[in-house]
């Protein structure tokens, strides 16, 4: 999932009110950040895979570093640890749920690619076999979750615009024909979209005078 992820951001958001909305949207997609960062650096391995089903162009061929739940409990256990000591528990506790979201938002769009350990035991409930349910759902919770984040806010029209470049630039994924794009080039354009969503956020909680 893509936008699936920052939905979980913005329940967290609701939850833990005085951490910034763009800190929770790197947590989120760490996990992510890890594995496209590992796969620039040749240590874990993607590769295209030809299909009309949009969502499942990207095998996720050996990813036990990033998108195992082994890994994701103890790179959660660390953010814990270390966001603990920098900044307070509270954050720590925070930060750690949603690094460790990433895994089971995951574990219900794949197909089983998702080992439970390191590269072991591959899961995956599948959604993404039905695509436009698994587009709409997706879709469905990122709203859902942003209407109940801010349902009570009272200058609405950053996040709305915030909410609405999400789901237009997540859109045309569904709708992208057939075609290698090189996972290199991949990788690239993820990292920068989630720098951008996070830049996004962080422009949306900005101080306006
Ligand atoms: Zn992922």
């Amino acid at each position: 999932m893509f936008v699936g992820h920052y939905a979980v951001g913005f329940l967290l958001k609701k939850k833990f009110n005085e951490i910034p909305l763009w800190v929770f949207f790197i947590a989120v997609q760490f996990v992510d950040i890890l594995a496209f960062s590992l796969v620039l650096l040749g240590v874990e391995k993607m590769s295209y895979n030809p299909t009309d089903n949009p969502f499942l162009r990207t095998s996720k061929d050996y990813v036990p570093f990033t998108h195992s739940l082994s890994s994701s409990l103890i790179i959660a256990f660390i953010i814990l640890l270390v966001i603990w000591k920098l900044k307070n528990k509270t954050w720590g506790i925070a930060l750690s749920i949603g690094v460790v979201s990433h895994w089971f938002i995951d574990f219900i769009a794949h197909t089983p690619d998702m080992p439970l350990l390191f590269n072991s035991y591959k899961v995956g409930l599948g959604l993404w076999n039905y695509p436009w349910i698994a587009f709409s759902l997706e879709i469905g919770f990122f709203l859902g979750a942003g209407y109940y984040l801010y349902r009570d806010a009272e200058n609405l029209k950053r996040p709305i615009i915030l909410i609405a470049l999400l789901v237009l630039l997540y859109t045309p994924t569904m709708f992208a024909p057939e075609g290698e794009m090189p996972v290199a080039v991949f990788s690239i354009v993820s990292l920068s979209l989630y720098f951008i969503f996070a830049a996004l956020a962080w422009w949306t909680e900005r101080k306006q005078n």
